[in-house]
């Protein structure tokens, strides 16, 4: 009885803690109080009673006393964190610092707000936008023939340049006053969506230029002169620009660049003025091949001191003409098949003027602030986009396909393996449009959501790699001969692209992600290490304190938090609505506050070190880019008027993001830092075990059965993409067969109910006519049938070629010297040693292929 009272009085001390932000000195009078009482009242033995004050009176004293809390508290700490706190280089930090935090803080603070995230509008298209997409979008869209630009071109034919161009499709993001069509981010993402479901190639092309690039820079770090020269020549695309910052030495780790560029006086129209001599050597510039202005990212050097006292004034970023004297461009890469234009560029003694440095002269040493903090809104829009497209052309035509293929007299859909490959074609396409959208809003509105962009960068591209390796398994032999018809062979190959570019992906989920999350959102973190890195001891100890208090206190609460909504199977968690889809809001919950505090304690536990706990940091990754997904899921599902017909869709995508949260946390448990205290916290966690399931068959047949036939559900899942009702396009003709495919199956089921299938020796039409003859079937019920089966061959049928058609003349075999470095770039690469004392490995490694 004893024990039960002490037992039930400590879970409603818990629950109040987990529900309401109680101070520190109310709750330590309540449980003073509480103790007391049971102690009075004899519930105690001596031993435990000891043992319960104890475990309240040190810490409380401890925290409550301000000389002890410094003496055997602050000072022990913040030592510790001083001497274990790693240095973090400009780079490092710029990058930590870049953009805002928005809703992903919520997720990872432990009590997620949902009326926050009801209160945020899903953006909607203005009138001029939606006729964009209705209009120019579409035409371009039944120009494009991606065979004939992948396989016969490898470019986009001089009609659909033009095109582009004259309707501004490379000046989305420029305002009007600059010529520009200056379009929401959401319209921005429809644009890349519709065009790159059709070609990866041309979307790439149109995605580039509004993305992260000349543009994007000018806008925010330009000098009025520079945007009004060049901002409405890209807008009408006069101008090609690209942006070059990879180089041999320098991809992922962009700041160890070897390219350089020194303060000197040089002749620029004639006149002596005081600019830069550049040298440079870069590679896989989208359209550099074809630039005619190219933004460039390079180190600058003042080695005679001609503006200052600083030798090394870092990276800067510029505009350069593509024609300046120096500049080596034109030879293209290959990158799987993909017919954009890229390639490298090098730059050898290129003088350029200050006035080429994006922003003028005062912008020297900038560079890499501006693109973190650019970089930060364009990923979250560009390849986002491109992963929704391919979600969505792969739901779309992959169910139809799976429905009109059959094998064993039955569609291919119906077979509970193809099923399965179904339902996560289908659930991740919700997850990813609907992770699109949410962040979406945030760019919209106004935010620059660093975090969450990495987040949506990452998943958006590796859901599309499993969506798309889904679909290509549906579709056997019909996906992998290429041709005209094959609709999905050259997304399958392009994948990488989008895995490697804007942040590569192993990179942007084990270091990015969390590492970026942990200091931009917690609460208290970011507070503690500037506090550590004060000279003026007094000063930063009192931060410290103040700091750390509050950070016990939000470590209590969400270990309260996660222990009474663990216990309770999430019951005693809040949620803006019942049911069902309530009951995915409150698992948020407790997954959460799980979070928080398993994440809080390997923080603590591991300090700096944690930098190179990548594996923790990938799964902590998974945790939160999960219950992103979660929250945008339920949030889309809300914003659409909760449609009955896409409960499926949103509970697979529920249960399996909640799944993975679930899997990723035990994995942080099974690895975590300290042994012992990982079983306790994952009793404290997880009391119940682990309980969340992956989605059932059931569930995951109902959302099979979504893709697999013309309906509401099916057409709100791919409403994005562009919808061919041409026969002559294959995407048209799957349309067409689906619709054939599902009237003639009645006809078909009886049929073979009465045991009438077609004799072996004999051909369709002669069959038909027989069991018309025959009074079997009527002369309607054999046109229907011949017209599925004629439709049917349409599409099942892939391409074939004439043996010497698909020899490859196009001299690319010699054109390979180029990965022999050619002049200029030797020579750049020379000047570049000369400047920074380093040496560049690509030399070595070219000749070690
Ligand atoms: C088709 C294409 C188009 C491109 N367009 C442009 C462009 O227009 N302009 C431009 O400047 N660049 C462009 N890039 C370059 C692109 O941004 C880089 O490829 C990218 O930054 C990765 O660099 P890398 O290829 O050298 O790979 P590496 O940096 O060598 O990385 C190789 C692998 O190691 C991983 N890795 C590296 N460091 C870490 C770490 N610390 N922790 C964990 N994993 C790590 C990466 O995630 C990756 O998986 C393009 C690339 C391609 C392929």
């Amino acid at each position: 009885m004893n024990v039960l009272v002490l037992v039930g009085g400590l879970l409603v001390l818990a629950f109040t803690v987990a529900r309401h932000q109680v101070p520190f000195r109310t709750l330590g009078l309540i449980t003073a109080v509480f103790l007391a009482i049971f102690t009075l009242a004899g519930g105690f033995s001596f031993f435990w009673g000891l043992f319960f004050w104890s475990i309240f009176l040190v810490p409380g004293l401890l925290l409550g006393l301000p000389q002890l809390r410094l003496q055997f508290l602050t000072r022990p700490l913040l030592k510790r964190i001083r001497a274990v706190l790693p240095p973090m280089s400009d780079t490092e930090r710029d990058a930590i610092e870049a953009g805002t935090v928005w809703w992903e803080a919520e997720l990872f603070r432990g009590a997620p707000d949902w009326k926050l995230l009801q209160s945020y509008q899903l953006p909607t298209l203005s009138k001029e936008e939606k006729a964009f997409l209705d209009g120019p979008v579409d035409e371009l869209c039944k120009m494009i023939d991606d065979w004939d630009i992948t396989h016969n071109r490898l470019d986009l034919p001089p009609e659909i340049w033009a095109f582009l161009k004259q309707n501004l499709f490379f000046g989305m993001i420029i305002p009007k006053r600059y010529g520009g069509l200056e379009f929401s981010a959401l319209a921005h993402s429809c644009v890349v969506m519709k065009i790159s479901g059709r070609s990866i190639s041309a979307g790439v092309t149109v995605m580039v230029p509004n993305s992260l690039g000349p543009a994007e820079l000018l806008l925010h770090y330009g000098s009025e002169q520079q945007r009004d020269y060049y901002l409405p020549r890209l807008a009408d695309g006069r101008d090609i620009p690209c942006f070059a910052l990879t180089g041999p030495d320098a991809g992922s780790d962009a700041g160890a660049m070897n390219d350089t560029a020194v303060v000197c006086m040089g002749k620029h129209q004639g006149k002596r003025v005081l600019g830069l001599l550049l040298n440079w050597e870069k590679r896989y510039i989208t359209l550099g091949p074809i630039a005619t202005v190219l933004g460039l990212a390079f180190k600058v050097f003042d080695p005679d001191g001609l503006i200052g006292d600083q030798r090394e004034l870092g990276i800067t970023c510029a505009l350069i003409p593509t024609d300046t004297p120096g500049i080596t461009i034109g030879n293209r890469h290959f990158p799987l098949n993909a017919a954009f234009q890229n390639g490298p560029n090098s730059g050898s003694d290129v003088f350029i003027p200050m006035d080429y440095i994006i922003g003028g002269q005062k912008n020297i040493g900038t560079g890499w602030r501006m693109l973190v903090e650019s970089l930060s809104v364009g990923r979250g829009i560009s390849l986002p986009a491109v992963g929704t497209a391919a979600g969505m052309s792969c739901a779309r035509y992959t169910g139809a396909y799976a429905r009109i293929r059959k094998q064993f007299n039955t569609s291919i859909g119906k077979f509970e393996g193809v099923e399965e490959a179904l339902a996560r074609i289908g659930g991740m396409t919700y997850m990813m449009d609907a992770g699109r959208l949410l962040t979406l809003s945030a760019i919209d509105s106004g935010e620059s959501p660093s975090v969450i962009t990495a987040i949506l960068k990452y998943y958006n591209t590796e859901l599309m790699r499993q969506v798309i390796n889904d679909s290509m398994d549906v579709h056997g032999g019909r996906g992998i001969c290429m041709g005209p018809s094959n609709y999905i062979g050259r997304a399958y190959q392009t994948v990488p692209i989008g895995i490697t570019v804007e942040g590569a992906n192993i990179l942007t989920r084990t270091m990015i992600i969390f590492g970026q999350g942990a200091i931009r959102c917690h609460p208290f973190l970011a507070k503690e290490m500037e506090a550590a890195t004060l000279d003026d001891i007094p000063r930063s100890e009192a931060a410290f304190d103040s700091a750390m208090r509050g950070h016990i206190g939000y470590f209590v609460t969400n270990f309260c938090r996660a222990f009474i909504y663990g216990i309770s199977g999430s019951h005693l968690a809040q949620a803006p609505q019942p049911g069902r889809i309530g009951d995915y809001y409150r698992r948020l919950s407790q997954m959460s506050a799980a979070f928080a505090v398993t994440s809080d304690l390997v923080l603590m536990i591991l300090g700096g070190s944690f930098k190179r706990k990548e594996k923790l940091s990938g799964r902590f990754a998974d945790v939160l880019g999960y219950m992103f997904y979660a929250s945008a899921v339920l949030k889309k599902f809300e914003t659409d008027g909760q449609p009955r017909s896409d409960m499926p869709l949103v509970e697979w995508s529920a249960k399996y993001c909640l799944y993975q949260v679930q899997g990723a946390l035990d994995e942080i448990l099974r690895n975590f830092p300290i042994k012992w205290l990982g079983i306790i916290v994952r009793i404290a966690i997880f009391p119940l075990g682990l309980s969340l399931r992956l989605p059932n068959d059931s569930l995951s047949h109902r959302v099979a059965s979504l893709l697999i036939k013309p309906g509401e559900a099916r057409d709100r899942l791919t409403q994005g993409i562009f919808l061919s009702d041409d026969p002559a396009d294959i995407t048209g003709r799957l349309e067409d067969a689906l619709d054939r495919v599902i009237i003639a199956e009645p006809i078909e089921r009886r049929l073979r109910h009465d045991h009438l299938l077609q004799p072996g020796l004999t051909e369709f039409e002669p069959w038909l006519e027989s069991l018309q003859k025959a009074k079997q079937i009527t002369a309607e019920e054999a046109g229907i049938l011949l017209a599925a089966q004629v439709a049917t061959r349409k599409v099942i049928m892939v391409d074939d070629f004439p043996a010497q058609a698909l020899v490859n003349n196009t001299g690319v075999k010699k054109a390979a010297v180029s990965s022999k470095k050619s002049p200029p770039a030797k020579k750049a690469q020379a000047r570049n040693k000369a400047v920074t004392g380093k040496k560049s490995t690509s030399r070595k490694r070219v000749r070690g292929k």
